[in-house]
């Protein structure tokens, strides 16, 4: 079914759009720092196969740590929560996603949660297969299954640009490795979390995604379960407590649904029992966090009641 421009929606794109211009592409990858600071664009995509959108929706991003979610999921089903629970907790931080502070003050090398960087490159490392090509393979095949785009791939040059200046993830990972939570080479790891990090999209497809958690696994246009209920419901509540990194409390007071958001500027949104969101607006706030995607979610919510608090 095609996606639909809506006007109310353009209406509140075109209005959260005036916050681009307080933020800052991020560049610290420096292959993400071309995007069009003002760009901005939503889609939402409803159980019975219906999407409206607004903005440039054909507009294909990278999920950097949206990723971290998917990745998540796919691990639990791989190994079941009492092994990955082992490498990983289920604690917020309160502190920024690439922060190394509390890999060393609380239970040594152990990182409290999936969604910052130093346990989604523990999740990263879970995966199983012989090569690197044969793990991100996996992935990918993984991500084609939930969104049933068989066309998907990863951004190569992005890959690249994150694999050449990611020298505090490395860090993270040699700290991880030395604490027995990691076993494996760590320029593998690297090339493998960076094309993770690198799997592209647009804001249709993540909205679908969304979808899919929204209604705890389940994508009623196949009439399967994607994913099992228990996986979705981890994976959403990792969204409630840390999907916004150190910004997750403030998101949850004033917008109130399962989100996480990537460097690329993507958020994923699912909207119990409702509908899934895909945004991208690449300008992003002091956190990390989309800046004006954060205002185009605030405001829908606001006027849709969507809080599920
Ligand atoms: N690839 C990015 C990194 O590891 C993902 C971080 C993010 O989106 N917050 O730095």
């Amino acid at each position: 079914m095609p996606c639909k421009s809506n006007e109310e929606l353009y209406q509140l794109v075109t209005e959260a759009r005036k916050y681009a211009k307080d933020g800052k592409v991020a560049d610290y990858i420096p292959a993400l720092g071309k995007e069009n600071q003002e760009a901005l664009s939503i889609a939402i995509h409803y159980p019975d196969g219906r999407c409206i959108s607004a903005g440039d929706i054909e507009k294909k991003f990278t999920l950097q740590s949206i990723s971290k979610v998917i990745s998540l999921a796919y691990v639990l089903m791989e190994l079941g929560k009492e092994e990955v629970f082992q490498y990983v907790g289920m604690e917020p931080t309160g502190d920024p996603f690439n922060s190394i502070i509390k890999l060393e003050t609380l239970s040594p090398g152990k990182p409290l949660n999936p969604m910052i960087n130093a346990g989604a490159l523990v999740v990263t490392h879970l995966i199983k297969g012989d090569t690197v090509e044969n793990r991100f393979q996996r992935l990918l095949d993984f991500v084609k299954e939930i969104t049933g785009d068989i066309s998907l791939t990863y951004n190569h040059e992005i890959a690249q640009s994150e694999f050449e200046t990611s020298d505090l993830n490395r860090a993270l990972c040699y700290f991880l490795k030395q604490h027995h939570f990691i076993d494996e080479d760590i320029e593998q790891l690297i090339d493998l979390y960076s094309k993770q990090c690198a799997i592209e999209m647009n804001c249709l497809v993540l909205a679908n995604i969304g979808m899919m958690f929204a209604m705890d696994g389940y994508d009623p246009q196949r009439e399967r379960q994607i994913i099992p209920k228990e996986v979705a419901r981890i994976c959403k509540t990792f969204m409630v407590t840390c999907g916004m990194y150190n910004a997750s409390g403030e998101f949850a007071i004033k917008i109130g649904i399962p989100a996480k958001s990537g460097v690329s500027g993507g958020i994923m949104g699912a909207v119990p029992g409702k509908f899934g969101i895909g945004i991208f607006g690449p300008s992003l706030d002091e956190k990390g966090n989309s800046i004006a995607g954060i205002k185009l979610l605030e405001m829908l919510s606001k006027k849709l009641d969507l809080s599920m608090f």
